[in-house]
C-alpha cells in the first residue's frame, strides 16, 4: 500500500468508528448535526473539494459532483424532516472511499505486477577489469565496450557474441521455451539468460537502445494510443453524467408536481431522495476503469509470449481482421536462399557468382546473402563502386569497373537487356555484365516450418490470406499452392504492394481491418498503410520497429494466430464489462426511480461492480487457452 492508500484506510476505520459511536451516544438537535457533520468532512473533505474545484473549472458533472450533491442532499433531507438520521450520507461516502481505496489498490498492484513481468532488464553489467569481473551500471556501458554474462545471468545490452558458442533462453522476448543455440559473430538480444557457460559479448547498442529496453518501453507506452472503446468511454461519459443529472433534476420535481397538482399529496422530500439515490448510483466508474486496465492487461499478456503491440488501439484493430496480406520472402520462407542451378550462362560458373557476389555486397536482401553465400569466396569491397539497391528489384554496380546488374526480370528491362523466360520452379535472378546478358541464378529458399499450420489457423478463423511478393509468378504460385492460400499477387515492388494493399482496404467492408505481415525488408510502407502493420522477427532493425504497429519478436507466423486469440480474447472481456455494469446500472436506476431500492443497496452495487470489472479485466493477462 502507498502513503496515500494507507491514509485513507485510516480515514475509513476512524470515519466507521464514529459512525458507530455516534449512534450510540444519546445526541440529538444541533450538537447531533454538527457532530455528524464533523465525522461527514473528515471522510470527504477531498471529494467535497474536488467538487468544488471541478465546479469551478467548469467541469460539473464529475463523479464528485455527483457524490457531493447526493450526500448534502441527504443531509438537507434528513433535516427537513427532523428525522436526525443523517447515517444515509455517511454510509454513502464510506462505501465509495471503500470502492476508491480498493480500485486504486487493485489497479496498482496489477500495473505493477504487468510492468515488473515484462521488465526484463538486469540491474548490472558485467565488465572484465584486471582479471575481475566487476558489475557497472548498464546505462554507463559505451558501444563496442566487452561484457561477460555467467550461466543463468541476463545478457543486459544487445552485442555480438566474441567467441565460443552459447545457448540461450530466449522466452522473454519471443515466449518460446526452446533454447536457441548462438555461435561467435552471432548478435545475441538483451533479455535473453545465458544458459550454458561464461558468455564474451561485444555490445553494439547503448543499454536504453537495446531490445529489452525497447519491449519495456513499447509496453508501457502502449496505452497513449486510445482504442475506441476508450474513446468511447471518455465520450460516453460526456453525455451520460448530464443525461443522468437532468434525468435526476426530473425525478425528483416532476412526479411530486404532477401528484401535487392532481391529488394534492404533499410527496416532495420523498421524490428528491429517489433523486440524490439515483445521483449516488449513477457513477460509471466501473468503465472508466476497468477498460483501460483490461487493454494494459492485454498488451502485458501478448509482451510476454513474443508479441508486442503499440496500443491498444492495435490491439482492438487485430481482433477485427478479416483480411491478411502476407509478405513471402523471410516471412512465410526462411528467407534463407540456396544456389540450387545456374542456366543460360555466358561465363563460367566462378565468374559470374564472382560478379553477383560484389555486386550484392551492400545488400542485405536474403538473396544478396544467398549470393555471397554461393559465391563462398573473399568478397573484397575495394573492387567495387557505385553500388546501387533499387527496392524490389535488384542491384547494379562497378565491380573492377566492369558494370554488373542482378536482380529480377523487371530490372533487366529497366536497362534493356533481354532477359530468358525463367523455368517453372525457384526464383530466378538474372545477372548482366558489361551490359550483356549472362546468366540465370535459380535459387530457391525453403518454407518456414510453420508456415502451414499458421495459413491454416488463420483460414479456420475465417481470414483471407493475401500473398503479396516481389517475388516470381513461378515462386509465388509454389509458395501459394504449397500453404493454400486464398490468393496471391506476384512481381510487386514496394509501392504495388501499398496500392494492393489500399485496393484491400478498399474491399474490405465496415468495421473489418486488414493487417499486412512483413519482414521489414523493403516493406515499411505498406506496414505504415494497412489497418494493422505487422513485423516478423524485426527486433533488429529499426525502421521496421518504426513503421509497425505489432512486432513479432522471432520469425514464427503461428505468432500472428495467437496475437489474433490474445486480442479478441481482449475485446470479449471488455465488451463483458460494458455489457455487465450497464446492465446492472440500469437495473439500478429503475428499482431507484420506483422506489424499490434505497442509497445503500444502490451504492453497494456499485462498489460490487466495479470490483467484479477489475477482476474480469485482470483475466486478460493470461494466456488464451488454445492459441
Ligand atoms: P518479397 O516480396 O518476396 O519479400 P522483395 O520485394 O524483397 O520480395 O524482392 C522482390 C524481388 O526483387 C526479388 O524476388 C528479386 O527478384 C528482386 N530483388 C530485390 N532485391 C534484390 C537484390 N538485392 N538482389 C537481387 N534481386 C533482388
Ligand atoms: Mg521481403
Amino acid at each position: 500500500m502507498t502513503r496515500k492508500q494507507k491514509k485513507l484506510l485510516v480515514r475509513i476505520l476512524i470515519a466507521l468508528a464514529g459512525v458507530i459511536l455516534l449512534n450510540l451516544l444519546p445526541l440529538s438537535g444541533v450538537s447531533r448535526l454538527l457532530a455528524f457533520l464533523a465525522v461527514y468532512i473528515l471522510i470527504g473533505y477531498d471529494i467535497l473539494r474536488k467538487a468544488f474545484l471541478g465546479a469551478r473549472g467548469g467541469r460539473l458533472f464529475d463523479e464528485s459532483f455527483l457524490m457531493t450533491v447526493a450526500t448534502l442532499g441527504a443531509f438537507a433531507l434528513a433535516i427537513y424532516e427532523k428525522s436526525g438520521d443523517y447515517n444515509e450520507a455517511l454510509a454513502v461516502l464510506l462505501f465509495y472511499q471503500t470502492g476508491e481505496l480498493f480500485q486504486s489498490i487493485a489497479v496498482g498492484k496489477s500495473r505493477k505486477s504487468i510492468t515488473a513481468l515484462l521488465d526484463i532488464r538486469p540491474a548490472v553489467a558485467y565488465v572484465e577489469r584486471d582479471g575481475a569481473r566487476v558489475a557497472v551500471d548498464p546505462e554507463t556501458v559505451a558501444v563496442g565496450t566487452e561484457i561477460t554474462v555467467a550461466t543463468g545471468e541476463r545478457i543486459p545490452i544487445d552485442g555480438i557474441l566474441l567467441s565460443g558458442e552459447g545457448l540461450l533462453d530466449t522466452s522473454a522476448l519471443s515466449g518460446e521455451s526452446m533454447p536457441r543455440r548462438v555461435t561467435a559473430g552471432e548478435e545475441v538480444l538483451s533479455g535473453c539468460i545465458n544458459q550454458g557457460g561464461l558468455l564474451r559479448v561485444a555490445t553494439c547498442r547503448r543499454f536504453t537502445d537495446s531490445a529489452a529496453s525497447r519491449i519495456l518501453e513499447l509496453a508501457q507506452n502502449a496505452s497513449s494510443r486510445k482504442s475506441r472503446a476508450e474513446k468511447f468511454i471518455t465520450r460516453f461519459a460526456r453525455v451520460y453524467t448530464p443525461a443522468v443529472c437532468a434525468a435526476a433534476l426530473a425525478l425528483a420535481v416532476l412526479p411530486p408536481l404532477v401528484l401535487w397538482l392532481w391529488r394534492g399529496e404533499l410527496a416532495f422530500a420523498a421524490w428528491i431522495y429517489r433523486a440524490l439515490t439515483f445521483l449516488v448510483i449513477s457513477c460509471p466508474c466501473a468503465l472508466v476503469i476497468s477498460i483501460p486496465l483490461t487493454f494494459f492487461a492485454g498488451i502485458g499478456c501478448a509482451s510476454r509470449h513474443g508479441i508486442l503491440v503499440k496500443g491498444s488501439g492495435y490491439l482492438e484493430a487485430l481482433a477485427a481482421v478479416r483480411t491478411v496480406a502476407l509478405d513471402k520472402t523471410g516471412t512465410l520462407t526462411e528467407g534463407r536462399f540456396a544456389l540450387t542451378d545456374i542456366l543460360y550462362a555466358k561465363r563460367p560458373r566462378e565468374e559470374l557468382l564472382y560478379y553477383a557476389a560484389h555486386a550484392e555486397c551492400g545488400s542485405h536482401h536474403p538473396i544478396a546473402l544467398g549470393l555471397c553465400e554461393a559465391y563462398g569466396g573473399e568478397v573484397s569491397l575495394l573492387r567495387v563502386e557505385n553500388a546501387a539497391e533499387t527496392g524490389g528489384k535488384g542491384v547494379t554496380a562497378l565491380v573492377d569497373g566492369v558494370p554488373v546488374a542482378v536482380g529480377s526480370a523487371a530490372l533487366m528491362a529497366e536497362l534493356g537487356i533481354e532477359a530468358p523466360a525463367p523455368p517453372e520452379s525457384g526464383t530466378a535472378v538474372h545477372i548482366a555484365v558489361d551490359g550483356v546478358y549472362a546468366g540465370l541464378a535459380l535459387i530457391r529458399d525453403s518454407l518456414k516450418p510453420t508456415a502451414k499450420a499458421a495459413v491454416e489457423a488463420l483460414s479456420l478463423s475465417g481470414i483471407c490470406t493475401v500473398m503479396l511478393t516481389g517475388d516470381g509468378e513461378s515462386a509465388a504460385r509454389e509458395t501459394a499452392s504449397a500453404l493454400s492460400l486464398t490468393s496471391y499477387q506476384s512481381g510487386l515492388l514496394p509501392e504495388d504492394k501499398v496500392t494492393a494493399v489500399e485496393a484491400l482496404l478498399e474491399e474490405s467492408k465496415r468495421g473489418e481491418r486488414v493487417a499486412f505481415v512483413g519482414d521489414g525488408i523493403n516493406d515499411a510502407p505498406v506496414l505504415a498503410r494497412a489497418d494493422v502493420g505487422i513485423a516478423m522477427g524485426a527486433l533488429g532493425s529499426d525502421a521496421a520497429i518504426e513503421a509497425a504497429d505489432v512486432v513479432l519478436t522471432d520469425d514464427d507466423p503461428l505468432k500472428l494466430a495467437r496475437a489474433m486469440r490474445i486480442s479478441k480474447r481482449c475485446i470479449r472481456i471488455v465488451k463483458q464489462n460494458i455489457v455487465f455494469s450497464l446492465a446492472v446500472k440500469l437495473a439500478c436506476l429503475a428499482l431507484v426511480s420506483l422506489g424499490l431500492a434505497d442509497m445503500w443497496a444502490g451504492i453497494l452495487a456499485d462498489v460490487g461492480v466495479m470490483v467484479a470489472a477489475v477482476l474480469n479485466a485482470v483475466r486478460a493477462l493470461k494466456l488464451p487457452k488454445k492459441y
